[in-house]
């Protein structure tokens, strides 16, 4: 009844979309799985209640944005980045403490992934490091919230150029292989990589084998899948 209807509207909402250009959260990641969002391969359906766990996290950080408006802290929220052809992005936001600037990020997770939180995570800082590239703020705050205690841990964020560089080349080399057809090889350590534990694509990815391989070929390859499923 009612369960239905709030399932199925948070499955609406979240169709799955062709991706036309990079998200700042792409950068470090797997080029695979970028690819097949590029390419808009199938993949396997998030539940309703994983839907809903998301939207409780953007609440509990919209409400720690509230409390950051209240301290006065707050410069900008919800920016994005300067427009450029590569990848699009938008920070939490950007605030003054000390007289310094800042981009802050906030990441909602829940308390026993927070518990073992010691350092921040590298995809995390990987984001942050290319908000400070395109804002040219040289530090940043990687604020994490447990969801179910209200927690919070921060980490400071220094800019690292070369880190920066390094990422931003490695989407240039994934634009070229998405432009090319040539599917991007699969992480060294898949399939224990914590992404390929949540990668969507886990089950196309395993038809292939591990190195690129050509897009025109494993495309056939996954359309004679779909037919064999009568998902098509
Ligand atoms: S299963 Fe792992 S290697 Fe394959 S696309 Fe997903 S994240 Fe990448």
């Amino acid at each position: 009844m009612l369960k239905e209807l709030i399932d199925q509207f948070y499955l609406d909402r979240h169709r799955d979309r062709e991706q036309h250009h990079f998200y700042i959260t792409d950068a470090g990641k797997c080029g695979r799985a970028t690819f097949f969002k590029f390419k808009n391969v199938p993949r396997e359906k998030m539940e309703a209640r994983i839907l809903r766990l998301f939207d409780h996290g953007d609440y509990i950080q919209m409400q720690i944005l509230n409390t950051l408006f209240s301290l006065g802290v707050v410069r900008a929220s919800e920016v994005n980045i300067p427009p450029q052809e590569l990848v699009s992005g938008r920070a939490d936001a950007i605030i003054t403490l000390n007289n310094e600037l800042y981009v802050v990020d906030f990441k909602s997770m829940n308390s026993m992934i927070f518990k073992k939180l010691e350092e921040p995570k590298e995809e995390n800082v990987n984001q942050i490091q290319l908000y400070l590239h395109y804002f040219k703020i040289p530090r940043g705050i990687l604020l994490y919230i447990s969801k179910d205690t209200s927690e919070l841990k921060e980490f400071v964020i220094k800019y690292d150029s070369a880190l920066a560089r390094v990422l931003l080349k490695s989407l240039e080399t994934l634009k070229t292989k998405i432009d090319k057809n040539v599917v991007p090889e699969r992480l060294a350590d898949y399939p224990d990589n914590w992404q390929c534990q949540y990668c969507q694509f886990r089950e196309i990815c395993g038809m292939a084998n591990g190195g690129d391989i050509k897009w025109e070929e494993f495309k056939k390859k996954i359309e004679s899948r779909e037919q064999t499923l009568g998902t098509v």
